[in-house]
């Protein structure tokens, strides 16, 4: 790692504090979850996500839908947060960042400790009844699509994961990070910006900068580009930060 680049971006973090900070699914690599899109990492290998994660699947084939897809959705929730999650928390704490808007539904953000974390694509915590509104907890659907799919609510309606689906709207906590994005510093971390309308965030924001393994579209208007590990880039970032404040 070019310890001059970190240590110029430390600089960086310091003097435009507080970020926001915009992740994907490259954050949670390390935590052992694949992402949509390095190839080789085996999770969809057989199943095209956007085929089998959308509202048109849960509509007209829900026994793929909660067998296939949910099933490798909650491979998810056995990961742990990474060293990156951690020192995000922390850098919240401190008064580094103000707040992760985070496009994975792994819960590890608020795991890890962040308290301020927008789930614009949803969660995996509790799934949503469509005619009452009701949440059910994601371990009592799990023991119901065992024997019946797709899994109901107590008044009989369908239960549906609060993660947003392709072809669904995006819940109002959008609104949310785009005002946030418009007037923070906006640190993106392990996402490729190509999923819309994510990828409209980095737009906005007044300032950008990117941690991510391969380049992406945004780069040229960032004021660093760290294109390694997420962990061991914010592990390098963390020991110089800490020097500065
Ligand atoms: P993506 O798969 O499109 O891109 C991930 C990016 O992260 C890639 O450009 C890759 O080079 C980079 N990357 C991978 N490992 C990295 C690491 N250790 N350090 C730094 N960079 C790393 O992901 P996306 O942009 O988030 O979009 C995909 C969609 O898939 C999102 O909507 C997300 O909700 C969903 N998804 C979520 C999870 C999760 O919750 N963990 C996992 C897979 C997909």
């Amino acid at each position: 790692m070019d310890e001059k680049m970190i240590r110029d971006t430390a600089h960086i973090l310091v003097q435009k504090k507080p970020w926001i900070v915009l992740t994907g699914a490259g954050i949670s690599t390390e935590s052992g979850i694949p992402d949509f899109r390095s190839p080789g990492t085996g999770l969809w290998e057989n199943v095209d996500p956007m085929e089998i994660l959308s509202v048109r699947t849960l509509r007209e084939d829900p026994r793929t839908f909660y067998r296939l897809g949910l099933s490798v959705l909650l491979r998810f929730r056995d990961a742990a947060p990474n060293l990156a999650h951690h020192i995000l928390a922390r850098w919240e704490r401190e008064g580094l960042t103000n707040g992760v808007i985070t496009q994975n539904i792994d819960d590890l953000h608020r795991r890890a400790g962040s308290k301020r974390v927008l789930e614009i694509h949803g969660h995996l915590r509790s799934f949503l009844c469509e005619q009452c509104g009701s949440d059910t907890p994601t371990t009592e659907v799990e023991k119901q699509v065992k024997s019946r799919v797709p899994p109901l609510c107590g008044c009989g309606g369908l239960l549906r994961p609060r993660v947003v689906l392709f072809g669904d709207m995006l819940p109002p906590v959008f609104q949310e990070a785009e005002e946030l994005a418009r007037c923070h510093p906006l640190m993106v971390i392990g996402s490729s910006l190509q999923v819309s309308p994510a990828n409209f965030l980095p737009s906005l924001a007044p300032v950008l900068g990117v941690i991510n393994r391969e380049p992406t579209s945004f780069d040229q208007r960032a004021v660093f580009v760290l294109r390694q590990s997420a962990a061991e880039t914010l592990t390098a970032l963390d020991k110089f930060v800490k020097e500065l404040v």
